[in-house]
């Protein structure tokens, strides 16, 4: 009987503790990607980027990454019915279930912050990373990455070491004047429906400083927002 109880109060304890579910949005080059490594490494939180996964396949020309290719090489966005997919499936493998996970790229339109609704994926915080487009192009067009070690530059404001390294770097090719145009217009089409529809969850941060800043103003409401134990 005694061993019961305790099971149960195991059981319920277990029940009570949620892990983190973190959304971050921002525009190409609002300095997402450099944030949600933070997020995720000290939060212990599963990161899914829905650009990196698309990439991902892609590389390895899967079903899913060759309807994706035009797209993402357009700069438009990939249909909502492969997007909402891949999303619903990784959110709801062990390790999500587990430590809790960081959206980086998803939801980006209102239907598809419905699907999360529809299958019962809510989130504690929607982080909001705000830039200028102005700043977004100059970052976006002087962006390489180094495909050895998936570190990010840029070539005026980050430059890369001389030599192998900065010979080895490689532009993503939406990574264009052109094309990022398309996609920050698609960016604003859709962030305010998102915007009204998490406004009770909505952190928003102004991204055009040093990352160091932005992630000091970040944490601590990150950690309040999940109910983080200090
Ligand atoms: P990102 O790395 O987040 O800039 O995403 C790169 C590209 O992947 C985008 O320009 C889109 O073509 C595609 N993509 C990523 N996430 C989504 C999404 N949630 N919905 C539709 N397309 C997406």
């Amino acid at each position: 009987m005694k061993e019961l109880l305790i099971n149960e109060r195991e059981l319920i304890k277990k029940k009570k503790k949620s892990p983190p579910r973190i959304i971050i949005s921002g525009a190409p080059a609002s300095g997402k990607g450099t944030q949600a490594e933070k997020i995720s490494s000290e939060f212990n939180v599963v990161h899914l980027s829905t650009g990196d996964m698309l990439r991902a396949e892609v590389a390895k020309k899967s079903e899913v990454g060759l309807k994706a290719q035009e797209f993402m090489n357009n700069g438009k966005l990939v249909p909502n019915e492969v997007m909402i997919a891949i999303v619903i499936a990784r959110i709801h493998e062990p390790d999500c279930e587990e430590r809790g996970w960081l959206l980086d790229g998803f939801p980006r339109t209102d239907d598809q912050a419905e699907a999360l609704n529809a299958n019962g994926v809510s989130c504690d915080v929607f982080v909001h990373l705000d830039v200028p487009d102005e700043a977004l192009v100059d970052r976006v067009i002087g962006r390489r990455s180094d495909p050895v070690t998936g570190k990010i530059y840029h070539m005026q404001f980050n430059p890369p070491p001389e030599g192998e390294v900065k010979e080895r770097l490689v532009q993503r090719s939406d990574d264009t004047a052109e094309k990022v145009k398309t996609r920050i217009k698609a960016f604003h089409e859709n962030l305010n429906p998102l915007l009204d529809r998490y406004k009770d969850k909505t952190l928003t941060i102004d991204g055009n400083q040093k990352p160091e800043n932005i992630w000091g103003k970040m944490y601590g409401s990150i950690a309040r927002s999940v109910k983080f134990r200090y």
